[in-house]
């Protein structure tokens, strides 16, 4: 009994030892928060010039804008997440895409996650979009109606993909959905755009005459009902870790073929590692990250929001006579950002034939 005692309490101590080198620590005196929890509280970003630092999936970033959630050629999905926020440029991007998009002959664009209001790792979903550089866009068409909220948290999108085949479900797939990954691809400042497998490969075989942009859509699990759209470090962001260019080829060559064989989607086997939110605290991030919590937040919401009525739903918008921001507004104090432009009320959006 006595020999079983001893070596009872060895193991504890044991186990006990392992779990602080483990970088888990117990709630108490030296405990660090993690990260995710810190930046996943941020209601508001913090009024300084735009800038991001770190890497796409460990970084954070300052002076954040948002896109209205509504505006007469998008609509934004899954509000309560509060991820309707990026560096200025994406955000502009984004607004300009769907416009473009509408004059290509979509019906305007139904908006996945950007980034939390300080960017950061998140409490759920994507290991990226920390750095206010990523938007997630879906491929559902808009539909020619406001979605209330409760569509916008609930409403699930079609994926485009056969699960089995991993290839796509061809009376889903429209010249309308590669013109629109087109047209993204078109800007400069767009590095790359993660699609399905399937995707990326409908795109190889069926798209002719310029395929240069093909270059920039990238296979990636996932991304079967949205794709992702990723602009590069922005200039200003010198703490802005830049991801390796993408080859300069079309990509529709045995790097794709892999995605069709069973390698890539073979369970993963043995202990799984903890998802790096779970484990990352500030000292994992750029040191700026502590400087980005601390910054100040703006007067209110409405003055970081780019276009549309910045309302939840066009009922709680102001009257069209009321427009939200004055022409020759000042932009918000201390920051360095444009002032939000003014929207006048969206005029009826013409639905091109398909
Ligand atoms: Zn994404």
């Amino acid at each position: 009994m006595k020999t079983f005692l001893t070596a009872a309490t060895r193991l504890v101590a044991a186990a006990v030892a392992a779990f602080a080198l483990s970088g888990f620590e117990a709630p108490g005196a030296h405990a660090e928060e993690l990260a995710k929890n810190l930046f996943g509280a941020q209601k508001l970003p913090s009024v300084a010039q735009p800038r991001s630092y770190g890497f796409y999936s460990k970084g954070c970033f300052s002076g954040g804008m948002a896109i209205a959630t509504d505006g007469p050629t998008w609509q934004a999905m899954r509000l309560s997440r509060n991820r309707r926020w990026g560096h200025p440029t994406m955000i502009r991007l984004i607004e300009r895409l769907s416009h473009d998009a509408v004059a290509d002959g979509w019906p305007g664009l139904l908006l996945g996650d950007i980034s939390q209001p300080r960017g950061g790792p998140m409490l759920t979903g994507h290991a990226s979009h920390q750095i206010g550089l990523d938007a997630d866009i879906w491929f559902t068409p808009m539909p020619d109606r406001r979605l209330t909220p409760t569509e916008r948290e609930n409403m699930s999108a079609t994926s485009l993909v056969n699960p089995k085949t991993h290839r796509v479900i061809d009376r889903l797939w429209t010249p309308a959905h590669e013109r629109l990954l087109k047209r993204a691809a078109s800007y400069p400042e767009v590095e790359r755009i993660l699609v399905n497998p399937g995707i990326k490969k409908k795109l190889c075989d069926t798209v002719t005459g310029d395929r240069s942009w093909l270059h920039k859509i990238r296979p990636f699990w996932g991304h079967d009902y949205h794709f992702h759209v990723r602009i590069g470090c922005q200039p200003g962001s010198t703490g802005c870790k830049a991801q390796e260019p993408t080859p300069k080829s079309d990509g529709c060559d045995k790097s794709l073929a892999w995605w069709f064989t069973e390698e890539p989607w073979r369970p993963a086997t043995g202990p799984q590692k903890p998802r790096a939110r779970d484990v990352m605290t500030m000292a994992s991030l750029p040191k700026e990250c502590r400087v980005v919590l601390n910054q100040p937040e703006p007067v209110s919401e409405a003055a970081v929001t780019l276009g549309g009525f910045g309302a939840t739903t066009v009922a709680d918008a102001p009257a069209p006579s009321a427009p939200q921001v004055e022409l020759g507004q000042p932009p918000v104090p201390a920051s360095a950002f444009a002032p939000t432009p003014v929207k006048r009320p969206p005029l009826p959006v013409q639905r091109p034939a398909r």
